[in-house]
């Protein structure tokens, strides 16, 4: 099964997506968390886009297509994926299209997570991630047991530098910019469905767990 996240930056997709991956057994791949990775160990990719991730931008479509095409040929995507964080536009919407179509694949459905503004930039605030494994905390909503340490890996915890609020403002404004096309792409195919991201993280998770069961009857327990 291929499930996309869709959703504004702080709407919970990255939370969402691991739990999501842990109850179906599906491998979730987020690009920003493989562009992080790249920036982390200077690879040549992570130089490419370390200065747009930091400026809030998007880092340019054949950079992360390209980076996604080796995600996709890895093993384990083979029984589906959760992907989170991709695609961001129409084009890379036509890209993945056309990856998935190569490799005899479809989109079987889209969560669009949607939250307001005020509570996005309230949870980006505190939001904190695991230098280690990228599991998500937040300083109010759901700290870690131990002040600063990944209560899954024991990894340290640090703010990413683009939580900022200058910077979360930028990312939200180039959201808005592209989401409706991309919205409006997955409503015509009958594909998309909106849930709201205010929610409990707990609630908003059983919610795409019925619908995941609901298109695939392989899923039901
Ligand atoms: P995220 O972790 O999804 O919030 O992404 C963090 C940052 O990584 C974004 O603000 C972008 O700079 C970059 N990024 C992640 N995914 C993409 C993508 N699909 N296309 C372009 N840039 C991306």
């Amino acid at each position: 099964m291929q499930i996309i996240l869709l959703g504004p930056p702080g709407a919970g997709k990255g939370t969402q997506a691991k739990r999501l991956a842990e109850r179906l057994n599906l491998p979730h791949i987020s690009t920003g968390d493989i562009l992080r990775h790249n920036v982390k160990n200077e690879t040549l990719l992570g130089k490419e886009a370390r200065d747009f991730m930091d400026k809030g931008l998007l880092v340019p479509d054949e950079l992360v297509a390209r980076m996604l095409m080796l995600r996709l040929d890895q093993p384990d995507v083979k029984k589906g994926f959760i992907l989170d964080g991709y695609p961001r536009n129409i084009n890379q919407a036509q890209t993945l299209d056309d990856m998935l179509k190569q490799r005899d694949l479809d989109i079987d459905m889209v969560i669009y997570l949607d939250g307001s503004e005020s509570v996005i930039i309230q949870r980006l605030g505190g939001r904190l991630v695991c230098s280690s494994c990228a599991a998500n905390f937040h300083i109010k909503n759901m700290p870690p047991k131990k002040s600063g340490i990944c209560d899954s890996c024991g990894g340290k915890l640090y703010q990413r530098a683009d939580d900022k609020e200058e910077t979360v403002k930028k990312r939200l404004e180039v959201y808005k910019k592209e989401v409706s096309s991309l919205i409006q792409y997955y409503e015509q195919r009958k594909i998309l469905h909106r849930l709201s991201a205010d929610e409990d993280a707990e609630i908003v998770l059983d919610k795409i767990i019925c619908l995941a069961q609901e298109s695939d009857d392989s899923l039901k327990v």
